[in-house]
């Protein structure tokens, strides 16, 4: 089914109760009758989260006339057998394979009544307002607390860190501890600062009130009370790290790994990418519990990531909800050519004259450098941005992310360093400035919308240098069924053989700098902007002066 095309048709997936009864009582051709029910099976997959209401489309006359029906929320799926099993699945389109695999659970209740869940883990979820399993959560989470290996592949924002931390919790408490200074049990790694602080953040949330529960950050204000002495690190239950920083410390001999018995790697497919592969290895080769149980999630696992994981993993089950290598089905996305480089910026102006430039949006970047000439254009243009890139340090980047998730900033510059799971609520816009050097790269980059199950609209813009580079995006909105998103002649462009992905992936376009404005008329108009206010600051002067001379003469007079 078009997905694309049904949502661009103006069909709004979060109806308010008013809409869907009128929408319901307007129903009587069998034209709006098959609209209506594929309209339902668009809200159905795009429904991670469960929000919508579950109207019955074979049974809608018997609802006209019958508001209240509007109310019933369908009873969460009961899950005894494989049918059931195979059911729920088909539902949320998943793929679950491995040997002897642990039946989804339909609501987060049954893992009450099967493994005897800590109440309250469950108080804290439906406090939090999480009050159904995604489809990602539903399956992962009986898999590991069965102890099993696994592999999980979800859409962006679709509640993977709910979906490992649920599980890692409980395991953890139900491991007995043999002394206040047992050691680390759980530790979950990731691969930026600001993803290890979110994830610690959720795990706050579903761990609050157990005392007996220590959970922490590696932060680097803890590492380095750790490294001196100044804390155990053996107090701690679960840690959440980046690689460096954990290596750093173990290394050191003030952290032991030899307790973990729940190993949880977010984003694995960055973890085992060129730049942290070594560091993974070596926080692996240092968890040598015996009963240690792995996990890895991502939005993106390539096969060749896929193939290194099976290989240290022992009977893992692999979890894939929708395909592997799509984007989550809530964005919309597009690809823009813009000719030149210079088109790019006339492309953002023009968004904003038609009204497409509605923030919250977020703008992705190839480097550094390029990251700051926008942020100094745009600031030019008096939009309200800030940038975030690898040269800022922690707090400022922190300080921008705060700000930029209250309000206070509306376009948010960067690089890929925010391009992997960091969940910014209510982002309207994901710009790709510069083409994305990879599919995945590019899944992650626009997967900061469209989460949570809300709608989302991703923009990529290209040039004639990039004609090659947009091949493995045309795939990725190819597989999401965004074929609305592209002209056709783009598709004619050649095909990539291996070695030219991996030229793109390593080597950067060079591209001309970012500015449609010339630097002398930059600086003449600033010249200008300063006579002026200069010229207004002598009349003020001037006609001060006048004014005080005229109330002398006054008052001699
Ligand atoms: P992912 O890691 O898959 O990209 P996140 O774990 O960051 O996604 O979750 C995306 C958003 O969805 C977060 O704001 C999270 O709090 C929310 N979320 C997760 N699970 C649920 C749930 N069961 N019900 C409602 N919201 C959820
Ligand atoms: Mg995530």
């Amino acid at each position: 089914m078009d997905i694309f095309r049904i949502l661009t048709r103006g069909a709004s997936l979060k109806k308010s109760k008013n809409d869907t009864i009128k929408h319901a009582k307007a129903q009587t051709t069998s034209q709006q009758r098959k609209e209506q029910s594929m309209q339902h099976q668009v809200d159905k997959e795009t429904d991670f989260f469960h929000t919508r209401k579950h109207t019955i489309i074979e049974d809608e006359d018997s609802k006209i006339g019958n508001e209240e029906d509007e109310d019933s929320v369908a009873p969460p799926p009961k899950i005894a057998n494989e049918e059931d099993a195979a059911k729920l699945r088909r539902s949320y389109k998943s793929k679950v394979t491995g040997s002897d695999v642990p039946l989804p659970i339909g609501s987060f209740e049954d893992l009450i009544s099967r493994f005897h869940l800590d109440k309250k883990l469950l108080s804290n979820l439906l406090e939090a307002d999480f009050v159904e399993p995604t489809p990602i959560q539903c399956e992962s989470i009986p898999i590991s607390l069965e102890q099993r290996d696994l592999i999980a592949c979800a859409p962006t924002g679709s509640g993977k860190t709910l979906a490992f931390l649920i599980p890692l919790v409980q395991a953890v408490l139900d491991s007995p501890k043999t002394s206040k200074l047992h050691g680390i049990r759980g530790l979950v790694i990731s691969p930026t600062n600001e993803l290890a602080v979110q994830i610690f953040h959720e795990l706050e949330t579903l761990s609050k009130s157990k005392k007996d529960l220590k959970v922490a950050i590696l932060s680097k204000q803890l590492a380095n009370k750790i490294n001196n002495n100044i804390i155990n690190a053996s107090k701690y239950d679960i840690i959440v790290s980046t690689p460096l920083r954990l290596i750093d410390v173990v290394k050191n001999e003030k952290l032991d790994l030899s307790k973990v018995e729940e190993l949880i790697i977010d984003e694995a497919d960055k973890l085992f990418d060129q730049g942290f592969v070594e560091q993974t290895d070596d926080i692996l080769s240092n968890c040598t519990h015996k009963k240690l149980r792995k996990s890895m999630f991502s939005a993106t696992i390539p096969s060749g990531v896929e193939a290194m994981a099976q290989s240290i993993m022992k009977d893992p089950v692999r979890v894939i909800i929708g395909h592997k290598e799509a984007a989550s089905n809530t964005i919309e996305q597009k690809l823009v050519f813009t000719g030149n480089e210079e088109g790019k910026l006339l492309a953002i102006r023009q968004m904003i004259s038609e009204s497409e430039f509605k923030p919250p949006i977020i703008i992705f970047l190839q480097s550094i450098t390029r990251a700051k000439a926008l942020f100094h254009e745009l600031l030019y243009d008096k939009l309200n941005v800030d940038v975030i890139h690898a040269e800022r340090s922690p707090k400022q980047r922190e300080d921008v992310i705060k700000r930029f998730k209250n309000g206070d900033v509306w376009v948010l510059i960067t690089t890929d360093v925010i391009a992997r799971g960091v969940d910014f609520k209510g982002v309207n816009l994901v710009i790709n400035y510069d083409v994305p050097q990879s599919a995945q790269a590019y899944v992650h980059r626009i997967g900061r919308t469209g989460r949570g199950g809300k709608s989302g609209k991703a923009v990529t813009f290209f040039t004639k240098e990039d004609e090659k580079a947009i091949k493995p995006i045309l795939n990725v909105m190819k597989q999401s069924d965004c074929k609305e998103g592209y002209s056709e002649w783009m598709e004619d462009l050649d095909k990539l053989s291996k070695n030219e992905k991996k030229s793109i992936k390593q080597h950067s376009i060079k591209r001309k700098q970012i500015s449609t404005v010339p630097k002398v008329i930059k600086q003449k108009k600033r010249q200008r902007a300063e006579m002026i206010e200069g010229s207004k600051k002598r009349k003020y002067e001037g006609d001060n002066k006048k004014e005080r001379k005229e109330k002398k003469e006054e008052e001699t007079e």
